[in-house]
């Protein structure tokens, strides 16, 4: 079998906790990648031989990113609401539906073409491997067809059909959870493999989003829930009481739902690039995981409320704004992201895992938020094949 041994590794991020360094480094460090999977890590002096050998520089190797939340099936774009929100003006849960009138419009290729898009673009930051949602089909067909595209791109595919109330239903919200959960789910969950649902102030009502995914973990899919995004709420407790594996946003968290994290298996999912875009406060990442809560970074790619895909971005906004140490936010962006998806095989650089590792332009990841804005993801290997150079 061909064998590559990538050496010659300033900082190597193994996510392997050390004494002293939770986030796990080593350094001067080599890796040996065998077919899809990593079949050695240790010091480079000590490294076998292999078929290939590409020398690193001196530069920082970390695992590949896991956006464990994006919303890449849609089509239009956003840029006005985005630009009236610049000079003021709120952001508020109905702007979705002006992308599902876009999306609805659009066809299954031209979706696939944009998706296409994005996935490569998110490659080239260093991201290898991302949950994608439905959401913006809002119909049985659409939903369908929503998730089949996201199918053909990545095996973490989300059915989020409760994302808003669309226009025909208007006033009618329970009867379109009763589509939701009926031919919706029917039709949605062969292609998926989570539910989700936006519990919050204008999207749907705690009674609703129990039903919703209660409906899809009945049919097999494992929950997660959009919570507490524009305001506090109980989409925490329903999501801890249900065992969701996260729940995302958590902007505005109260004691109890704090605590209620802290000794729950439910990732907290935090989305810098959405309070960056819609002007709102940033959660206190430092109190939380002061407190024992599990913290994962995503980058919620959305025409709405944040149209980022770059995982470096929310890193550096992370650790700027949200009081996480560099270590600890690469760690959020990669075994986080693993974790807020139930994986074990990815995350981390050690024996056995995927090969799925990102080389930085960089001596060390703290320059990811050292470096805000500049493109530092020099080669990406997603399960053991060389997907990204930069030059
Ligand atoms: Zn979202």
């Amino acid at each position: 079998m061909n064998t590559t041994l990538l050496t010659g590794i300033g900082e190597l991020t193994t996510n392997t906790a050390a004494p002293g360094d939770p986030c796990g480094t080593l350094p001067d460090a080599a890796v040996l990648i065998e077919g899809d999977r990593i079949a050695w890590v240790g010091a480079a002096v000590d490294a076998p031989t292999a078929t290939t050998v590409i020398d690193a520089g001196g530069r920082a190797v970390i695992p590949g990113f896991v956006d464990s939340h994006s919303h890449l099936v849609f089509a239009g774009d956003r840029a006005a609401e985005f630009e009236a929100r610049m000079a003021g003006r709120p952001y508020t849960a109905g702007g979705i539906r002006s992308t599902v009138a876009a999306t609805r419009a659009a066809t299954d290729d031209e979706l696939r073409a944009r998706l296409n898009g994005f996935v490569a673009e998110l490659l080239a930051q260093g991201t290898t491997t991302v949950e994608i949602k439905s959401g913006y089909g809002l119909s049985v067909a659409d939903e369908e067809r929503l998730v089949r595209l996201a199918a053909e791109v990545t095996p973490e595919v989300t059915f989020l059909g409760a994302h808003v109330v669309p226009t025909e239903y208007t006033d009618r919200a329970d009867a379109y959870v009763d589509l939701v959960v009926g031919p919706m789910l029917d039709a949605c969950a062969p292609f998926s493999r989570w539910i989700d649902v936006f519990c919050e102030t204008g999207a749907f009502t705690v009674a609703q989003s129990r039903r919703v995914l209660e409906a899809g973990i009945a049919r097999g899919l494992a929950p997660r829930v959009h919570a507490s995004q524009l305001g506090p709420g109980d989409g925490v407790r329903l999501a801890v009481e249900l065992g969701a594996a996260s729940i995302d946003h958590g902007t505005y968290l109260t004691e109890a739902d704090v605590t209620a994290l802290a000794v729950s298996d439910t990732v907290l999912t935090l989305l810098p690039g959405v309070e960056f875009s819609t002007r709102q406060p940033y959660p206190d990442a430092r109190r939380l995981l002061d407190a024992g809560v599990t913290v994962a970074l995503a980058c919620d790619t959305n025409p709405g409320s944040s149209f980022t895909s770059s995982m470096p971005f929310c890193i550096a906004i992370a650790v700027r704004d949200m009081g996480l140490t560099p270590a600890e936010a690469v760690w959020a962006a990669t075994a986080g992201g693993a974790l807020a998806l139930r994986r074990d095989d990815i995350g981390a650089i050690a024996p056995g895992r995927r090969a799925d590792l990102v080389l930085l332009d960089a001596p060390t990841r703290i320059h990811l938020a050292y470096r805000p804005g500049v493109p530092l993801v020099d080669r990406v290997w997603k399960d053991g094949v060389l997907r990204f150079t930069a030059r």
